[in-house]
């Protein structure tokens, strides 16, 4: 039988991996940072990994060929979709080369501990759903607005993943008919016009028309170098034009996630990812677009709430699902 007690989460990002030793109370215990060097390579990303648990148990003075007597199980959250059940990455958009990898298997043989793969956001909404923010919480949404718009659902207590585990792709809802293209193919999906790559691109569109001085300044005369972190400081600075791209851009994230009240009735939603660094500014127009929207039992209902995990979410969340899948094993083998 086997009484280990931990869990060793790994947050496997396009430039960088993030790897930690859990306790049950999702406390980290040990951690290790590394960057991924995706060009490099299957192979090598493989390795570093490897290299990036093996410098966790170092940490935790653990014993690598006896790691089984305190890890239990190993999560990982990656980023794209997920074959969560077969353990298989389909086809992460920034992890360039990687098709239908069988990352689960790969790892089971390199780590010898039972593995288990998730997409990071499953792993984020997990994490704050157990550890985090969304502790207490019955129904509880997570979005995470960062360079792209990401979602998982804590349902009943459990992770919803959807038949073929593509649930939650909240990013990919079409907001504006025939809006900006989206990397997925389609018009005006919510990641089209609200995540940090939107609000960049429509700052570059602004400096291309020289329409505003305060963001010209910022970008130095290079348009390449706008962010949305310097749109969103431009309009604090009363810019009219950034603050008519934050505006909007926020305005559309509400309608998205009151879209998402709708449809679930959650009692909680968690909202993670860099953009919540703008602070009111996302938070207040995501709350009124709810108090506009929603159906009011629903409205009424709601609370719309920042992430507590910040940078660790990946990485504890990531140990969630390997806690969780383990728990599971445990409850078919009584
Ligand atoms: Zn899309």
């Amino acid at each position: 039988m086997n009484n280990a007690d931990h869990f060793v989460g790994i947050d496997l990002g396009g430039t960088k991996i993030l790897t930690a030793l859990v306790n049950r109370a999702g406390q980290i215990v040990a951690e290790d940072y590394r960057k991924t060097r995706a060009k490099r390579g299957l192979d090598s990303v493989l390795d570093r990994i490897v290299e990036s648990v093996g410098a966790v148990y170092e940490a935790a003075q653990i014993d690598p060929t006896a790691a089984a007597r305190w890890v239990r199980a190993v999560g990982i959250g990656a980023p794209g979709p997920v074959e969560s059940e077969a353990g298989i990455l389909t086809s992460p958009p920034n992890l360039p080369g990687w098709q239908q990898v069988p990352l689960r298997a790969l790892m089971e043989d390199r780590l010898g501990l039972p593995t288990v793969l998730d997409n990071d956001a499953n792993a984020a909404a997990l994490g704050e759903f157990r550890f985090g923010a969304g502790r207490g919480s019955q129904q509880m949404l997570y979005v995470t607005v960062s360079t792209g718009i990401g979602a998982g659902f804590v349902l009943n207590g459990a992770l919803y993943r959807g038949v073929d585990g593509a649930a939650g792709e909240v990013g990919h809802m079409t907001i504006v008919p025939g809006g900006p293209y989206c990397g997925c193919g389609n018009q005006g999906c919510l990641e089209a016009v609200s995540s940090g790559t939107a609000i960049a691109r429509q700052g570059r569109e602004v400096l291309a028309r020289d329409a505003s001085r305060t963001l010209a300044e910022m970008a130095a005369g290079d348009p390449e170098s706008v962010t949305a972190e310097m749109v969103a400081e431009a309009a604090r600075s009363a810019d009219r034009e950034a603050g008519r791209i934050i505006a909007e851009a926020m305005d559309y994230l509400g309608i998205g996630i009151a879209n998402l009240v709708n449809i679930f009735n959650p009692d909680l939603v968690v909202i993670g990812g860099g953009l919540t660094k703008m602070g009111a500014a996302l938070f207040d127009p995501v709350r009124s677009g709810i108090r506009r929207r929603s159906v009011p039992v629903a409205a009424q209902r709601v609370q719309v709430v920042l992430a507590e995990l910040g940078d660790r979410v990946g990485v504890i969340g990531a140990a969630a699902i390997a806690m969780e899948a383990s728990a599971a094993v445990g409850q078919m083998g009584e």
